[in-house]
């Protein structure tokens, strides 16, 4: 991205504020409807609820029993309800019920620990992740010993599948590392190799911790779909991450093996339940569910350009495979029904409007993996020695491309930091201006800068000619380097602001309140690869510690993984072939 070109365009663009203005129109208060009780209604797997036939929420219908209205509101189904604790309303709208609703009873069977006076769960909650250790026992005797009920749980009520003693006896991680005796914990140095045995323990601490498997094995798979289906994918998912930025480190095959497992967990799920599949991949926060399907193709396919006598033949055929599943769950959402494209941006145009319309956290995780996928399918076509991918590179290209020309057009290079700043969601245009730099109406806090930056750090290894480029990441260093290390003054304090601001904007109007849930945090892990860009960059993000506990974050797991990830970036940017780093060649 030419730096001087987003100096010129503030951004000061109207074009797409009649898109961004239907999330102005609010939904008015739902009317009471009749509803025929001989409709036939779908019943879902996981929880007690029906759907409508044409419920734009209902996945597998085909599978699924059906029964009538009246009999789903007698047995107290829930109504036309979905979401995570099911608040959505998404059939049978302004239905009102006969019969009362199933809640929770005393035999209902939660689950949790029994060391914390945390709350216990009906297993399939989302904010629930059972592991194999856990207690499942009625509700009754829970609360006998004192413990809380989640008042999720209890506002979305019965489950309607289980999950068998010998799956529950596999749930959670291997959690197997036991550190040799004598070692303790070191940071990583910025610049300098660690010892074969510290980059061991690393690879041990990793694998220890699974193949991260987001969905539940419940007895009934479409339950599972359905589990499946309220997983959130805006943030890569944390394991998924340490697995690929661990192998980038070390180039072992240990790492890239349990990689390989979620691939192709995810790939079977693509082509077992294809509707699920494009369903989540309806917007780019869905499409990082296949994150490991692509980075898995892609190490594969980099190593046969590179050294094609370390690939096999099978390893080769498996990658395309993940290649094209990729492409048969992307077309709907990215390439469209043949209807018209969005004319200012020529994708499908619920894709542009979702653009224009989406907080970019949600996003670039999500166009991060397009851009992997792009660069494998470039791979692919470079080892067939032919050019029968280059129109769907072509495509999904463009696809990033207008994403990120949107992004940066919402953006700001600040030329007294050189930082790039932007704001939470698009503001198109509406940001005020002074002195000639934007005042965002709400600037990017910190914590999701480090979501979307995840994204854009996969465009920079995948595919920079798109606009990640060097100097680009050097912008983002800049402006997070600047945030660690400046306080500002806010309602009469100074603080270092939780809120990623250009000076302009935090002297005009320094964003953020005391006690807010977006305080500035130092030492966060997921910025640390700029240290690629700046030399002082994790220096500055440890600049409000001292030096004992900057060296006790620094020594932490996710920041010595960190810390070596830099590294690999540092050695990437001279070395565009490069895979890993030092350790085991496969
Ligand atoms: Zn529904
Ligand atoms: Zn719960």
């Amino acid at each position: 991205m030419k730096i001087s070109k987003l100096l010129k365009d503030s951004p000061t663009s109207f074009i797409h504020m009649l898109a961004a203005g239907f999330l102005l129109a609010s939904s008015a208060a739902v009317r009471a409807e009749e509803y025929d009780p001989a409709t036939k209604v779908h019943v879902d797997g996981l929880w007690l609820r029906v759907h409508a036939e044409d419920c734009p929420a209902l996945i597998l219908k085909e599978e699924k029993k059906t029964m009538t209205l009246g009999e789903a509101d007698k047995a107290g189904y829930r109504i036309g309800v979905s979401g995570q604790s099911g608040r959505e309303n998404c059939c049978f709208k302004g239905y009102q019920r006969k019969h009362p609703q199933k809640e929770l009873t005393d035999d209902t069977i939660l689950c949790g620990n029994n060391e914390k006076r945390n709350v216990k769960h009906v297993a399939g909650c989302h904010r629930y992740w059972p592991d194999r250790s856990d207690l499942r026992r009625p509700l009754k005797d829970w609360v006998a010993d004192g413990f809380k009920v989640c008042p999720h749980c209890r506002e979305r009520g019965p489950a309607a599948s289980t999950i068998s003693d010998e799956e529950w006896g596999k749930l959670g991680p291997p959690g197997n590392f036991t550190a040799p005796s004598g070692w303790v914990p070191k940071a990583f140095h910025p610049d300098r190799l660690p010892s074969p045995e510290e980059l061991e323990i690393l690879i041990q601490e990793t694998l220890s911790k699974g193949a991260a498997i987001q969905e539940l094995p419940f007895v009934d798979p479409v339950a599972s779909m359905e589990n499946f289906m309220t997983m959130r994918f805006f943030f890569p998912v944390h394991q998924w991450l340490n697995l690929y930025m661990a192998y980038r480190v070390t180039g072992d095959s240990r790492i890239r093996d349990t990689l390989l497992v979620s691939a192709r967990h995810y790939h079977k799920l693509s082509v077992e339940h294809p509707s699920v599949g494009q369903l989540k991949a309806g917007v780019p926060e869905g499409f990082a569910y296949m994150f490991s399907m692509a980075a898995s193709a892609r190490i594969t396919l980099q190593m046969a350009r590179k050294r094609p006598d370390l690939v096999s033949r099978d390893e080769l055929v498996e990658a395309e495979d993940f290649l094209r599943t990729m492409a048969m769950i992307l077309k709907p959402t990215c390439e469209g029904d043949g209807s018209a494209l969005d004319p200012d941006m020529g994708v499908p145009k619920a894709l542009a409007d979702d653009f224009r319309t989406r907080a970019f956290n949600r996003s670039m995780n999500g166009i991060g993996t397009l851009g992997i996928f792009t660069a494998a399918l470039e791979d692919l076509q470079a080892i067939k020695k032919n050019k029968a991918f280059q129109p769907m590179i072509d495509h999904y290209q463009k696809v990033v491309k207008e994403y990120l020309e949107y992004w940066f057009s919402q953006g700001h290079i600040c030329p007294e930091t050189r930082g790039f700043y932007y704001p939470y969601k698009p503001e198109n245009g509406k940001a005020r201006m002074e002195e000639g730099h934007p005042v965002f109406r709400r600037p990017e806090d910190a914590g999701h800068y480090s979501h979307t930056l995840q994204g854009v750090v996969f465009l920079y290894e995948s595919a920079p000619e798109l606009g990640v480029d060097d100097e680009f990441m050097t912008a983002v260093a800049n402006a997070l380097h600047h945030n660690s290390t400046t306080k500002i003054v806010r309602q009469g304090r100074s603080v270092l602001s939780g809120h990623v601001e250009c000076p302009v904007m935090s002297k005009v109007r320094p964003y953020g309140k005391r006690n807010d849930k977006h305080q500035y945090s130092p030492a966060r892990e997921r910025f640390y690869v700029l240290q690629a860009f700046r030399d002082d960059l994790i220096d500055g993000l440890c600049a409000s510690l001292n030096e004992t506990r900057k060296q006790a974050a620094n020594s932490e797991y996710d920041k010595r993984l960190a810390t070596r990830y830099a590294q690999y970036v540092k050695a990437l940017r001279k070395d565009r072939r490069l895979i890993h780093l030092v350790g085991n060649p496969r």
